[in-house]
């Protein structure tokens, strides 16, 4: 678990797992290992690993305390769901609310579970199995979906059963029971973030801005999975829907990182799973690992 300071809010990092199960050369079709030679002293062989072509992601969540509200951004694959032919999402028994409430949280503290898109590892959390139905893990939460997202989601029924079954019993029983708030782009929330459309990785992705006491900080979710696409901004994945633009919503968060001086909190970094953009000039960008100062 990670424990830092924006300004006058609190975080933890909640981890779900490490999934080790990425192949870089499936994942990042643009992948090239001659690229990262710089920086494999550090990527390997925790980031990276040469010897098995492996990405290691982690599957976190962070919880910010503002001082006026708590809240949870991306909740992480989930227990009990189905999620198979993806053996290792697949009925999972973690107890990442345990974890959460060793942060002093408790579930019915949440007041805000945001989700930067509707893939499942981002709504997991969302539902718990609770006499054979999904209800709401976080029972006085608001739930805050992007509708270009969820809309998204409702036209295009997936035909990856993986993601189908992630909306089904993740998104549409908290729609169902009325706990749902669909936000677009610049809704601002409590007034210590402000949503930010990234398109590219989903058609709605966006990222939360906080801004606290003159600090600032993105939550990034899938815009970047891995920091070898710090070093190779369009470099993006095979799970996004749109490659060109989600390099180029990659590239623009960068760009505001260092204009802002953002702490950048993705959603699969492993720990310490933030740090500071650095303009390294002619389009390049470097990283400061951890909170700094
Ligand atoms: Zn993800």
């Amino acid at each position: 678990m990670n424990h830092l300071r924006v300004g006058d809010a609190e975080l933890f990092r909640i981890e779900e797992m490490i999934d080790t199960s990425f192949v870089a050369t499936d994942f990042i079709p643009s992948f090239d290992e001659a690229a990262l030679a710089p920086h494999m002293d550090w990527l390997a062989p925790n980031h990276y690993n040469p010897a098995t072509g492996g990405l290691s992601l982690s599957m976190h969540a962070w919880v910010v305390r503002t001082g006026r509200h708590t809240v949870l951004i991306d909740t992480c694959v989930g227990n009990d769901k189905d999620r198979m032919p993806r053996a290792h999402w697949h009925q999972m028994d973690t107890p990442f609310l345990d974890r959460l409430r060793a942060t002093g949280v408790a579930p019915e503290d949440i007041d805000y579970v945001m989700c930067t898109h509707l893939h499942p590892d981002h709504v997991g959390w969302n539902t718990k199995l609770e006499d054979g139905r999904w209800v709401p893990t976080f029972p006085n939460a608001k739930y805050l979906f992007g509708e270009v997202e969820y809309e998204h989601w409702l036209a295009n029924p997936s035909d990856n059963s993986v993601r189908q079954n992630a909306i089904n019993d993740s998104v549409l029983p908290i729609v169902e029971a009325g706990r749902a708030e669909m936000i677009r782009d610049g809704h601002d929330v409590d007034g210590s973030f402000t949503v930010e459309a990234s398109p590219g990785h989903t058609p709605g992705h966006h990222d939360f801005r906080l801004v606290s006491d003159g600090k600032d900080a993105q939550f990034t979710g899938d815009a970047l999975h891995h920091p070898v696409q710090i070093y190779n901004v369009d470099w993006s994945t095979s799970a996004c829907s749109d490659p060109l633009l989600a390099a180029k919503s990659r590239r623009r968060i960068l760009e505001k990182c260092c204009e802002r001086n953002s702490l950048l909190l993705p959603a699969h970094f492993l720990t310490p799973s933030c740090g500071h953009v650095v303009d390294a000039g002619g389009g390049e960008f470097g990283f400061d690992w951890g909170q700094g100062e």
